[in-house]
């Protein structure tokens, strides 16, 4: 039966039903002889790894197998998500081995952005996770940027020990690393192999750097509160932003309300008239209304005129943080969607986002 097959490339059971599971193989394939996953046969044939869904079980193994080893772990996070992409209790598994930051689809940035105080700020949100980061670095795996300055620092940093990269689904991993694959040019491209990881039952994709270690590529875990998750793939689209994002000035008074979609809000309380920039997907919608409809109008028109999500049953009800901004220069950041910067302090306003999903201050980036 199919439990026994098992994949010439990486050794895991076949299995044909779930297409983003580890050991997927159409049904089809069955019937050769020697029997390829789908993630093996994208690896050998495109040089492309692809991500699989692990459950939250099987990924804490491997976590905490990294933690056995002696490595550099590269944690990749998406900078427009950095809370929801954050792989919860990774400061238990990764032991004594150091750490380096990735923030990838730097792309997306305005230009005005400060890259330095974005990277300051990055660190500091891995502090408070209990997690040191030796190097903050951020990236356009897309576009390839700063893929080489990376490749350089993962060569000094990993000191000779092989390299585990980890993130959850969507941070762009996989881009990164077929990024990285042609950073380290065609010699390694020809070479890379499949191979399990001691002492678990899962394989992770092997990219050698030398004759004696190699980087790891691991699983992509679901962090299962992102925003991303309470839409579907379509309209992750539009909340995704795709290009540069430009910043919106809104000029609001005392007690007016913006929606981000259906997806976020934010009250303007108190502070008297001032503007407001909103940083996110330009195809996502902004709707301003007055604070005292803002109740009455989510619960009519969520799923419609606040949109996304169309589906209002996936979405858990929006929680409420209020915040009194005393430094000037502060951003409000709904963690998935992007943020609203405050330029003087003295504002009293409230932001909502799903349940589950982080509204945080910080030091504007601009
Ligand atoms: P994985 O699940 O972490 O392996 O993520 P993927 O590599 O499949 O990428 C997830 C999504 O992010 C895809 O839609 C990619 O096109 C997009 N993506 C990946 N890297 C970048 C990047 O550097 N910039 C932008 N704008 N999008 C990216």
């Amino acid at each position: 039966m199919s439990e026994q097959i098992k994949c010439i490339g990486c050794g895991v059971p076949i299995q044909t039903e779930d297409k983003e599971g580890l050991g997927y193989a159409p049904p089809s394939s069955l019937k050769k002889e020697a029997v390829i996953c789908q993630r093996c046969f994208r690896l050998k044939h495109y040089n492309e790894i692809q991500d699989v869904n692990l459950t939250d079980d099987d990924y804490r193994k491997i976590l905490s197998s990294i933690g056995d080893t002696q490595s550099l772990v590269v944690k990749i996070v998406d900078i427009f998500d950095f809370n929801g992409s954050w792989l919860p209790g990774i400061h238990r598994y990764i032991g004594k081995n150091k750490l380096m930051l990735v923030g990838n689809k730097v792309d997306l940035l305005p230009k005005s952005v400060n890259k330095n105080r974005l990277k300051q700020w990055m660190a500091t949100m891995a502090k408070e996770y209990g997690v040191k980061a030796e190097e903050v670095h951020l990236v356009s795996s897309a576009k390839g940027t700063g893929l080489q300055e990376v490749a350089e620092q993962i060569d000094e940093l990993r000191e000779g020990k092989d390299v585990y990269v980890v993130g959850c689904t969507n941070v762009g991993k996989s881009t990164f690393i077929n990024g990285l694959i042609k950073q380290l040019g065609t010699e390694q491209q020809d070479i890379i192999t499949t191979s399990y990881f001691p002492g678990t039952t899962l394989n992770l994709i092997d990219i050698p750097l030398d004759e004696e270690t190699a980087l790891f590529d691991t699983p992509g875990i679901i962090n299962h509160h992102q925003m991303a998750h309470f839409v579907s793939k379509d309209e992750l689209k539009i909340i995704m932003p795709k290009k540069e994002i430009k910043p919106l000035v809104y000029q609001l008074n005392e007690e007016q309300s913006l929606f981000l979609g259906g997806l976020a809000r934010f009250d303007y309380i108190k502070g008297g008239r001032r503007s407001f920039v909103c940083h996110i997907s330009n195809d996502l919608n902004i709707h301003r209304t007055k604070l005292e409809r803002a109740d009455d109008l989510y619960e009519k028109h969520l799923g419609e005129l606040l949109t996304p999500p169309q589906d209002r049953e996936k979405l858990p009800p929006l929680k409420r943080y209020e915040f009194m901004i005393k430094e000037k220069d502060t951003d409000i950041v709904f963690s998935g969607l992007g943020w609203i910067s405050v330029k003087e302090a003295g504002a009293k306003v409230a932001a909502y986002a799903p349940e589950g999903v982080a509204v945080t201050l910080r030091p504007s980036l601009i």
